[in-house]
């Protein structure tokens, strides 16, 4: 990177997917892990904290383990990620050590960020370990996940992580440049460059069909960087198998990629955490139409208990529910003041103090 080409980013948070890592036959691709390390070395050189989410332990368990025993589903990933995991850092810890960087193991579940005090105390971990000049390498801990409580895939857990540590950008590799506005492979569709927090019909261009070897797809990755631009945050869908590619991105250079611009109203810490917070919630609120259009009128307002119709859910002061409308439609996410037991006493009533306060909420 030459002088004049200096990043404008100060963080990154890059998440590298199964299909960047593999080849097709479903072993790790060693060639494009040393480039990407290659990649980081050089941001890390320049001064830019790299925070890395790295998918592929799984398909690198199942690429050591061919044919074997009928397993379960569960049994299997549990079997390959535990396998893979060892494998893959054991890659990421030699190719940065060759180039003088030392990285770090961080693997973590969906529950342990459950409640605010796991939360800053990862986010303390990760602090530390950038501060000691650490490279942190996270993935879900798939061996101890339970199923029903698993992020969808770790685009969601790279959009926790960007918001988590106040990321100047998320950088999602896949095996594609980014979102096409038609089939990419018909040869007429063409990359969306750019979407806005106000664009609106994104979702209709997306294919569903998930890549061969990670969880997700194109639309969670949409979802969630929509999400995390909302939040202030740059995020950028690009190819991983294009040479150079983190290294350009970071030097704004211009690359086939689909950039989801920040929004200038970026939300604070608490909220952060509360937009990420959906799949932990314990119950749900129902409230009435009154409340719906004042939640999402012009003014910042809180939930009052007369708003609420009904709670649905066991919960306790400080979990977080979900809040839906009159149709059964969803609003947002936010932390509790009260139990599920006195909000159910209080539904409708006058006067009360807010059930769900501003600052601890988040509309979709
Ligand atoms: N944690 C999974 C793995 O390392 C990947 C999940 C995903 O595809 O996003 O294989």
């Amino acid at each position: 990177m030459t002088k004049r080409e200096k990043s404008p980013y100060r963080r990154l948070v890059v998440k590298i997917g199964s299909n960047v890592l593999t080849r097709q036959d479903g072993t790790l691709d060693i060639t494009r892990i040393c480039s990407l390390v290659d990649q980081l070395a050089m941001l890390h050189a320049e001064g830019i904290e790299c925070i890395v989410i790295s998918s592929g332990a799984v398909a690198a368990g199942r690429s050591e383990l061919p044919g074997g025993r009928k397993l379960d589903s569960v049994s299997a990933r549990q079997l390959f990620s535990a396998v893979g995991q060892a494998k893959l850092i054991n890659r990421y810890y030699d190719f940065f050590r060759e180039r003088g960087i030392v990285c770090g193991q961080v693997l973590t579940t969906k529950e342990s960020l459950s409640t605010r005090d796991h939360y800053l105390n990862q986010k303390n971990c990760m602090e530390t370990m950038l501060r000691s000049g650490v490279i942190p390498i996270l993935n879900e801990n798939d061996t101890i996940s339970v199923t029903e409580l698993m992020f969808t895939d770790n685009d969601e857990l790279a959009g926790l992580v960007s918001t988590m540590m106040g990321a100047d950008a998320l950088i999602i590799l896949s095996n594609i440049d980014g979102i096409y506005d038609g089939n990419p492979g018909s040869g007429e569709a063409q990359l969306i460059r750019e979407v806005y927090p106000e664009t609106s019909d994104l979702a209709r261009f997306i294919r569903t069909e998930r890549s061969s070897f990670g969880r997700g797809g194109m639309l969670t990755k949409s979802r969630i960087a929509r999400k995390v631009a909302a939040e202030g945050i740059e995020v950028v869908i690009a190819c991983g198998r294009r040479d150079g590619i983190l290294v350009d991105l970071a030097a704004g250079k211009e690359v086939p990629c689909t950039r989801f611009i920040p929004s200038e109203h970026p939300v604070s810490g608490v909220k952060k955490w509360i937009a990420h917070s959906e799949g932990f919630a314990k119950g749900i609120i129902h409230i009435n139409q009154g409340a719906l259009e004042a939640l999402t009128g012009p003014t910042a307002t809180s939930l009052l208990p007369i708003g609420v119709v009904r709670v649905e859910g066991d919960f306790d002061r400080g979990d977080i529910v979900r809040i839906v409308g009159p149709e059964g439609e969803p609003i947002g996410v936010g932390q509790v003041s009260t139990d599920s037991i006195h909000a159910a006493q209080t539904a409708g009533r006058k006067g009360l103090r807010p059930l769900i306060h501003y600052d601890y909420l988040f509309l979709d």
